[in-house]
């Protein structure tokens, strides 16, 4: 049982022995400095002349105060979420050694990640209605199972799984839980970030892709115990995330307020979800906890086909294990909506 593992006995002995790359910032401790000679830098100011700060602190301070954690949990991604991903097996998987665990289907990043570190991905197949296999994914476990991702609310199912399920395979399972709340904005279930400090074997992933309107931005963060964030932190490239990226992203944060958009994203999604499930095509419309539908129809690849030509693209699923049949709609704005419940009606 993991209540005596200690996570840091999880990690890579290389990466445990790391000297990590000390940056000129990161030898500056402080002081009334107006001449830069440490970086080698251009002395001629374009505004983005100076090496960002490697750390972001002001970005992390406000993003502890967004989220109610503490900086010394956060690692911020400049790659989104998945430079987190591939993070989590560098940081913890042999290559060639150790292996991993997740549902099935789920996010492909986990499995294009475990390929790239050569590490095995162990696919556990979901329940009956998308269920988490709480014991099927404890009995695909063994000595060298270092890692088991869950997320939740799932792409491309859209069902998320309740924490008190997800808690039983944190405290089970002997490796490191990482729980992808990328569209937790839209769930009814609260994040597990309140409970990050009672698991030392949990990391919890986040994203400003999705609720927060900034897919464009390319900014993921990971969150754990201080002791793990350490290892981020590590591990990453020194400059990961670049300076105008961390002055817009502060920005944004104290500027925006997501909730109207999310609260009508939401309201659509029960909305698209009637109108589907009662048209002749439609055989089946997942319930979805995000800010996507995945809904069985009677020809996926010719109603994809019909949406393109009149100028709407969704995902094909129908080639994905677990989803035959399926097209996974993006919920829109109520225009686009509109439209496609009308093309949809007339296919
Ligand atoms: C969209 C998505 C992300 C976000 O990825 P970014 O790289 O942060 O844009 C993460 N996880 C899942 C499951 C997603 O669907």
């Amino acid at each position: 049982m993991t209540g005596k593992i200690n996570p840091l006995d999880l990690v890579r002995p290389n990466i445990l022995a790391l000297e990590p790359y000390s940056t000129a910032r990161d030898e500056f401790k402080g002081g009334d400095i107006s001449v830069w000679l440490d970086a080698n830098e251009s002395p001629y100011p374009s505004g983005l002349n100076r090496y960002p700060d490697p750390h972001q602190k002001k970005l992390k301070h406000a993003i502890a105060a967004l989220k109610g954690v503490r900086e010394e949990q956060i690692f911020i991604g400049g790659a989104g979420s998945d430079e987190a991903i591939d993070l989590v097996y560098r940081i913890f998987c042999r290559p060639g050694i150790d292996n991993a665990i997740s549902i099935s289907p789920t996010y492909g990043v986990y499995e294009v990640s475990a390929d790239i570190n050569d590490i095995a991905l162990r696919k556990v197949e979901l329940g009956e209605d998308y269920s988490l296999p709480v014991d099927a994914l404890l009995e695909a476990t063994n000595g060298n199972s270092k890692v088991l991702w869950i997320c939740s609310p799932n792409n491309p199912t859209g069902n998320a799984f309740a924490p008190e399920e997800i808690l039983r395979l944190v405290d089970s399972f002997p490796g490191m839980v990482v729980v992808d709340e990328a569209y937790i904005d839209f769930s009814p279930y609260p994040s597990l970030l309140n409970v990050l400090d009672k698991h030392p074997n949990l990391i919890v992933m986040q994203t400003f892709s999705k609720a927060w309107g900034m897919a464009s931005l390319r900014m993921g963060m990971a969150f754990a115990s201080p002791g793990i964030a350490e290892l981020f932190a590590r591990v990453k490239y020194p400059y990961n995330v670049n300076g105008p990226t961390q002055e817009e992203l502060l920005r944004r944060i104290c500027e925006t307020d997501i909730k109207g958009n999310v609260d009508e994203i939401i309201s659509e999604r029960s909305r698209l979800a009637s109108a589907l499930e009662s048209m002749p095509k439609v055989r089946k419309v997942h319930h979805s906890d995000a800010n996507f539908l995945l809904v069985e129809v009677e020809d996926a690849d010719g109603m994809y086909d019909y949406l393109i030509s009149h100028g709407v693209i969704v995902r094909n699923r129908n080639r994905v294990k677990g989803c035959r049949g399926c097209l996974r709609f993006t919920v829109g704005t109520p225009e686009e909506n509109d439209r496609v419940i009308s093309l949809v009606e007339k296919f």
